[in-house]
């Protein structure tokens, strides 16, 4: 069957009436978990920066089409390029943390964890003159052992964290947690918005954004999206990454099966995939899509904003 044409067929039923939350995870490519042995070496021999052009040719996809998003972005991109961070900024996006220099919060100490969000919150901020109060940890690693980041996150002036991927996966996922915007701290004024999940025959899996994205047919991603707005009333979390629309990138050689897969399957194609998703549903940044600012987030569930598109 022509995968296109079949891919098609099962988007015809195009747009919900919700809004969902677009995000982009600002990083190099070497700062994915399956890149992560030659993260060491970035900027040097062989392996070269390439977050600065990937990253613009993301924002020019979404100034074309409207789209505003939220960009989670290191410190450590940042400190190279300024001038990318205040794009986001001027173009009405949202500017949030993917912490400084994307190690997982499972490998760090809570005054190391300290540092590292302090560091990228300034950085971000001197960049681009804009208050930063929403978080995302690097690779989802909020979970059971790491609920200690909260307090911290609090102290160092952040709002909001969307860190948590309510699942089993072999690197994140904390299951059992609740699905839709809670807080997560008693007496403290943060919310945290989990990664999207969908239930399906019973059971809670993941898919829609990401990797997953990327990997699965175009139809079955959309199918899941709309089935989050749908069936179950809540605005979808998508996300990816500027490397994922960098179908040039290197590839590096001696990696294992799964992080070729994870890592360069279908490159080529999220690009005109982004496009399609960006017709076929409705998008805005999380602290307008989730109404981060409301004092109404006092349980489980999300107060959603009127969708006024
Ligand atoms: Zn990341």
């Amino acid at each position: 069957m022509n995968t296109a044409k079949s891919e098609r067929d099962l988007s015809l039923s195009r747009t919900t009436s919700c809004r969902n939350a677009m995000s982009v995870d600002v990083e190099d490519y070497f700062h994915a978990e399956a890149l992560l042995r030659i993260r060491g070496d970035a900027g040097t021999t062989g392996v070269p920066l390439r977050f600065e052009a990937s990253t613009n040719k993301v924002l020019d996809l979404f100034a074309a089409r409207g789209v505003k998003a939220t960009f989670f972005t290191l410190g450590w991109v940042a400190e190279r390029a300024p001038g990318l961070v205040r794009r986001i900024v001027d173009e009405g996006h949202e500017l949030a943390a993917h912490g400084y220099a994307h190690v997982r919060i499972s490998e760090q100490s809570p005054e190391a964890f300290r540092e590292d969000i302090r560091r990228a919150k300034h950085a971000l901020e001197d960049a681009s003159g804009a208050p930063v109060r929403g978080y995302r940890a690097p690779t989802f690693s909020i979970g059971a052992e790491t609920r200690w980041a909260y307090p911290i996150l609090v102290e160092e002036g952040f709002a909001w964290s969307s860190s948590v991927y309510p699942v089993h996966h072999d690197l994140y996922g904390m299951p059992g947690s609740p699905r839709t915007p809670y807080r997560p701290l008693n007496g403290a004024d943060i919310l945290e918005i989990p990664m999207s999940t969908v239930k399906v025959g019973g059971r809670i899996v993941q898919g829609g954004g990401g990797g997953y994205f990327r990997l699965l047919p175009y139809g079955l991603s959309s199918w899941l999206i709309r089935r989050v707005n749908t069936v179950e009333a809540q605005p979808f979390m998508f996300y990816f990454h500027p490397w994922e629309v960098d179908a040039d990138q290197p590839r590096i050689s001696d990696l294992s099966l799964k992080s070729r897969i994870r890592h360069y399957t279908n490159l080529s194609r999220m690009e005109a995939r982004l496009e399609r998703l960006m017709e076929d549903f409705s998008w805005g940044r999380v602290d307008d899509v989730f109404n981060v600012a409301s004092s109404k987030h006092t349980g489980d569930a999300v107060v959603q904003k009127e969708d006024v598109l």
